[in-house]
C-alpha cells in the first residue's frame, strides 16, 4: 500500500538528540529551542518567536492573549481543522463560521465584513494547504474594525504572501511541526508574535503565568504567578528533533515541489475532460505544496473513490467536515451567511499522497489509479 503520509527524517536528529541527552537538559528554552526560534525569526521577520509543544498550544496562547470575555467572538473559516475553533472556544468567544473560497478553500475574504458585530475581537486565517489567504482585504477589514488579524498558519512554513512568510503578517501566527506537515518534530508548533507590544505577555503565559522568563534573564530576583497561562513549551527534545528538520527545510520544500508539480501536470488531462478540478494558486502566493487534492466532479462519489484508490494500493485521504454541522460547532459557534461553497467542496475532496521519497513513478501509478478509480466509479459522463 502506498501511504498518504511518511514523515521524513533527515538523518541529522539522531544526532542532535544525543547532544541535547548528553547536555543533561532536558527541560523546554534550552539551546535547541533558541536555534529553532531563532531559524523561525529569520525566515519570518517576526518580533518574536515562542515554540511550542503543538500548533494547537501556539493557537491556544493566541487566544489567552487576546483576554476574551464570554460572548466575545472569532471570525474562521468552518472548513478548518477543531483546533482553529477550541483555542477561542476554550476561553467562551464564539467561533463565527464564514464560507470559504472555491479556488483555494480559504476564508473567503469578501464575506468577513458581514459577519463582523459589535462583538467581534478577531478574524482568523487559516491558510489551507500552505496557500495564502488575501491577506491584504483581511488585514483592511481587520483594520476598519479594530480587530486582531491571526493567522493559522499550520501548513504554511516557507510559504509567503507577495513575499511576506505566513504567519508574520497579522498579529499572531501560529505553526504547526506535527508529524503530518511538512518539517516536524511528531508533536510541534511555534506561535510568531508580529507585534511587540504583545511579547512580554505571551513569554508569561507561556510560563505557567508566570514571570520565569524575566527571572532567568535576571531581571527580576524571583518569579511569581502573574496572569492565566499554562505550560506551552516543548522539551529540549522535541526541539533538537526540530532543528535538524529546520536545517533542511528549504530541500523539503524543494522536493515536495517537484512532486506536487508532476501531479499537477499529469491530472490536467482529467482536468480538461471535466472529471475533476486541480488546486488554483493566486498570483502572489508562493505556496510550500504542503498538499496535493483534487476536487471530484459531478457523478464521482467521494467514499466510493478512495475505496477504489484502496483497492488499487493507493492510500488517499478525504479532509476537514465542516465544524458549523459538527456536534460542537452547533453548540459553540454559530454561522453567518451561506456556507455552500464549504458544503459542496468539503465532500469532494481528495488528498493524494505527497512525501519527501516519494518517486515520479510513484506519482504515475497514483494518477493511473486515479484514472482507473474514475472508470470504476464514474458515471459514462465523467469518465468520457
Ligand atoms: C495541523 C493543523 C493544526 C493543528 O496543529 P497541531 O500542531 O497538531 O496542534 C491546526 N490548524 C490547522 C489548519 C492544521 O492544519
Amino acid at each position: 500500500m502506498l501511504p498518504f503520509n511518511r514523515p521524513y527524517i533527515s538523518g541529522k536528529e539522531a544526532t542532535y538528540l544525543a547532544e541535547a541527552m548528553e547536555s543533561g537538559r532536558l527541560e523546554g528554552d534550552g539551546p535547541f529551542t533558541q536555534r529553532c526560534q531563532d531559524w523561525l525569526r529569520r525566515w519570518s521577520g517576526a518580533e518574536a518567536v515562542l515554540l511550542t509543544h503543538s500548533c494547537t498550544a501556539a493557537l491556544e496562547l493566541a487566544a489567552l492573549l487576546l483576554e476574551l470575555k464570554s460572548g466575545d467572538e472569532v471570525i474562521m473559516p468552518s472548513y478548518t481543522f477543531v483546533s482553529t475553533a477550541n483555542a477561542f472556544a476554550l476561553r467562551g468567544a464564539v467561533p463565527v463560521f464564514v464560507d470559504i473560497r472555491a479556488d483555494t478553500l480559504n476564508l473567503d475574504e469578501r464575506v468577513v465584513d458581514a459577519a463582523v458585530s459589535p462583538r467581534t475581537r478577531a478574524i482568523v486565517a487559516v491558510h489551507y494547504a500552505g496557500v495564502a489567504c488575501e491577506m491584504d482585504v483581511l488585514a483592511q477589514v481587520a483594520q476598519r474594525h479594530g480587530l486582531m488579524l491571526i493567522e493559522d498558519a499550520a501548513q504554511g512554513l516557507l510559504a509567503s504572501y507577495h513575499g511576506r512568510p505566513l504567519g508574520a503578517i497579522g498579529q499572531l501566527g501560529a505553526i504547526s511541526f506535527h508529524a503530518t506537515k511538512n518539517v516536524v518534530s511528531g508533536e510541534g508548533g511555534a506561535l510568531l508574535i508580529n507585534d511587540a507590544s504583545l511579547t512580554e505577555r505571551a513569554e508569561v503565559i507561556r510560563e505557567k503565568g508566570t514571570d520565569r522568563k524575566r527571572f532567568l534573564r535576571g531581571e527580576v530576583d524571583k518569579y511569581t504567578w502573574q496572569a492565566l497561562g499554562s505550560s506551552f513549551l516543548p522539551s529540549e527534545l522535541t526541539a533538537a528533533f526540530l532543528a535538524a528538520q529546520l536545517d533542511v527545510a528549504e530541500t523539503i520544500t524543494a522536493g515536495r515541489m517537484r512532486i506536487w508539480q508532476r501531479y499537477h501536470e499529469e491530472l490536467e488531462p482529467l482536468e480538461r475532460a471535466g472529471v475533476l478540478t486541480r488546486p488554483s494558486i493566486p498570483s502572489g502566493c508562493a505556496h510550500n505544496a504542503h498538499m496535493y487534492y483534487i476536487c471530484l466532479g459531478q457523478g464521482l462519489i467521494r467514499e466510493q473513490f478512495i475505496k477504489a484508490l484502496r483497492e488499487l494500493g493507493i492510500q488517499a485521504a478525504s479532509h476537514y467536515e465542516p465544524l458549523h454541522n459538527s456536534p460542537a460547532g452547533r453548540r459553540f459557534g454559530r454561522s453567518v451567511g451561506s456556507l455552500s461553497v464549504t458544503e459542496d467542496l468539503s465532500g469532494r475532496i481528495v488528498r493524494l499522497p505527497l512525501w519527501m521519497g516519494l518517486q515520479d513513478a510513484d506519482v504515475e501509478q497514483v494518477v493511473g489509479s486515479v484514472r482507473m478509480a474514475v472508470g470504476k466509479v464514474g458515471s459514462v459522463r465523467a469518465v468520457r
